[in-house]
Parts: C-alpha cells; sequence; structure tokens
C-alpha cells in the first residue's frame, strides 16, 4: 500500500490538555482530582464531557456554560502544552517525503495557537474553521480534500475510538490508535478500536508503523 499523507488529531494526539483543563477546574473551583475522576467516568460511559459540568458543578447546569467558562478561562494552547514527541515525529514524517497535517475538533483560536508554534506541518486545521466536527463524514472529506490525496493513501492518527478511528475507517482512510490521553487509554480495548490499522503509544512509533503498514 502506498501511503502518501499522515494526518494528526489535536487534543491529546498533538496537544497535552493537562493544564489548560486544570485551569478550568481551577475556574470553576472544583479540585482537580475530582474534575479529571469525574471526566474519566463520562468517557467510560460514553458520554459528552460537556455534562462534566451537570455534575462537579448542577449550578452551572447548562451545557452552553461549558465553553463560555473556557472562553473566560483564557483556555489556549502553549508551545509548554505540545507533547515532546510530536516535533522529531513531523520532522521525520515530512523527511520521508510524507504530507503531514494537523487536523482536530478544536475552536478556530486554538487554530491559531497551533499555527503560532512553528511545527512542521503541510497543513493545520479544525473542526471551527471547516465548520464540520469530528465524528461527521463531511469533516474527513474535507481533510481529503485538503491534501488532495485518495483516502486510501492517508493516514488518520488520533486517540479517540469513537470520533478519530471509526470515521477515518468509514471515510475509507487508514486509522491508527494513539493510546495517550484520557481517551486513548479507556477506548484502547473496545470492540471497535480493532478498526485501527496500528496502536501505538508515543508519536516517536508512528514513523515506522506508517512504514509497515
Ligand atoms: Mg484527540
Amino acid at each position: 500500500m502506498t501511503i502518501r499523507a499522515v494526518f494528526l488529531d489535536v487534543g491529546e494526539t498533538v496537544i497535552n490538555e493537562t493544564r489548560p483543563w486544570s485551569l478550568l477546574a481551577d475556574r470553576i473551583e472544583v479540585p482537580r482530582m475530582t474534575f479529571f475522576s469525574v471526566l474519566g467516568a463520562l468517557i467510560v460511559e460514553g458520554r459528552n464531557h460537556r455534562e462534566l459540568l451537570e455534575i462537579v458543578r448542577p449550578d452551572l447546569e447548562k451545557r452552553e456554560d461549558f465553553d463560555r467558562l473556557i472562553n473566560e478561562t483564557d483556555y489556549r494552547f502553549l508551545p509548554e502544552d505540545v507533547y515532546g514527541d510530536v516535533r522529531p515525529c513531523l520532522i521525520e514524517l515530512k523527511r520521508r517525503g510524507y504530507y503531514v497535517g494537523v487536523a482536530g475538533n478544536q475552536a478556530v483560536e486554538r487554530e491559531d495557537d497551533i499555527r503560532g508554534m512553528g511545527l512542521t506541518a503541510d497543513s493545520i486545521a479544525t473542526s471551527g474553521r471547516w465548520g464540520v466536527a469530528k465524528p461527521e463524514p463531511a469533516f474527513f472529506e474535507r481533510l481529503i480534500a485538503e491534501c488532495g490525496y485518495p483516502a486510501g493513501e492517508i493516514v488518520y492518527v488520533g486517540d479517540r475510538v469513537d470520533n478519530d478511528i471509526v470515521p477515518a475507517d468509514r471515510a475509507g482512510m487508514i486509522p491508527v490508535h494513539i493510546v495517550r490521553g484520557p481517551w486513548g487509554h479507556l477506548h484502547r480495548n473496545r470492540p471497535d478500536a480493532r478498526r485501527a490499522r496500528a496502536q501505538i503509544r508515543t508519536l516517536s512509533e508512528l514513523p515506522a508503523a506508517v512504514e509497515s503498514l
């Protein structure tokens, strides 16, 4: 199989969200241990993380409050939030001749954050800019159009089985599951996780994994 392009998801694939989510926990005055434990329970139950507020701060129970609070929290990505294995991986993928992209479900402001980090990528995109979000098929159609290669020649790397692996597979792309972050670990043994063509634990494994597909 000829692989031409490799796209990486953003949250917990490229960006370690520990610091920004901790800021949100502090903002709503919920201890971080409580915040992250409840988040994990929601992930296990397949529920939306925005339900977290309804549990830990029922006085702020409207789901739209979640996004408003994020905006009030100075929630943004900094260069220090990029996982340490990202830059060497992107450089190595480019060296091997692949088209490299970063595309995930994020507000368009987070795209600006990432663009300012000097990552080695041909394309950086977010659901906020495209107006379509994972797991919608339109997100992956947009991604395919972005690089111009057929779906079967594109690898998509993500931590979530429901939002990354399953819809990338449905779109005809080649899904690779990265087991890190809360979703990555908790989704690892789901039956649908087997739809990934490879499972990795760090991005340092990715160039060789792509080569072996
Ligand atoms: Mg993610």
